[in-house]
């Protein structure tokens, strides 16, 4: 299944073969492009070892398109958000946690959020989630 990763700002491709493709930046205002894997509740990236992040850490993701902040620090400030969209052209919002080791995805429908990772938040209300991601 073909799987694409959206930027909500700019609606820039963020997707490159297996990797959904993120600026990072760390404490120190070091900023890097890290590749994610694909495949949610995966949570394998790459980064270039320079980039150092440490546990529990905030990090700041961006849009390597647009530099936009994927944040939604109004709804959660540990979370950030964009879309996916697969090829039957279903659009879904993902929504991820910004701390550096922890395992937390959801997957929201107009109906459903699924979640994924060992360190998920437990039931939020996503209802209003397109409201914080602009
Ligand atoms: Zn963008």
């Amino acid at each position: 299944m073909k799987i694409d990763f959206i930027c909500p700002h700019c609606n820039g491709y963020l997707n490159v073969k297996e990797s959904l493709i993120l600026t990072a930046v760390n404490k120190h205002n070091s900023a890097g492009l890290v590749f994610i894997d694909v495949r949610l509740g995966v949570y394998k990236a790459q980064m270039h070892p320079t980039l150092q992040f440490s546990d529990g850490e905030h990090v700041d993701f961006r849009c390597p398109v647009c530099a936009h902040s994927l944040g939604v620090p109004k709804f959660d400030k540990r979370l950030c958000a964009l879309y996916m969209r697969d090829d039957n052209d279903w659009q879904s919002t993902i929504v991820f946690s910004s701390i550096y080791g922890e395992k937390c995805t959801y997957k929201i429908t107009e109906k459903t959020v699924e979640a994924f990772g060992d360190d998920n938040y437990g039931k939020l209300d996503f209802t209003s989630i397109s409201e914080y991601m602009f």
